[in-house]
């Protein structure tokens, strides 16, 4: 009887570690690498239109008359607006895969809890959890009222 329970007790100590640390901790450690490599395929696009942008930029437009150089200064004004958004979405996202790199990626900047890895996939340079972003949101809306 004793010896019965010894060995289930040592099939169980030598079973639980394992099971434990591999599936839980592998299948999120897993979908964040693939969210990595969705970061960096978004980068290298978002450079390549921010080259792109600037190589477009109407700096050197010879205008035919003063009627086109309104509708220009729209475009250029506009254009440098997309450029300062594509800079501070740079920004995260080059901010996320740092993270990634050094493990600290998707946890709630606010509580310091994970962060659903649903919400990672669909949003991946989040930096709060549903909670706090919705509470932030409310909180926004309070002080703009
Ligand atoms: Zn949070």
């Amino acid at each position: 009887m004793a010896k019965k329970q010894n060995i289930k007790k040592k099939v169980e100590a030598a079973k639980k570690p394992k099971i434990k640390k591999g599936l839980r901790v592998s299948s999120r450690e897993k979908k964040i690498h693939e969210i990595k490599k969705k970061l960096i395929a978004q980068r290298k696009a978002l450079l390549a239109e921010a080259i792109e942008a600037l190589n477009e930029l109407p700096g050197q437009t010879v205008f035919p008359d003063l009627g086109d150089q309104a509708s220009a200064e729209i475009d250029r004004s506009f254009m440098l607006r997309l450029r300062g958004r594509e800079r501070k979405l740079l920004k995260k996202i080059e901010d996320a895969i740092e993270k990634i790199n050094q493990g600290t990626f998707g946890i709630c900047d606010k509580c310091g809890e994970e962060i659903n890895i649903k919400r990672l996939e669909a949003r991946p340079v989040t930096n709060m959890c549903i909670e706090c972003k919705t509470q932030q949101e409310e909180e926004e809306r309070l002080t703009e009222a």
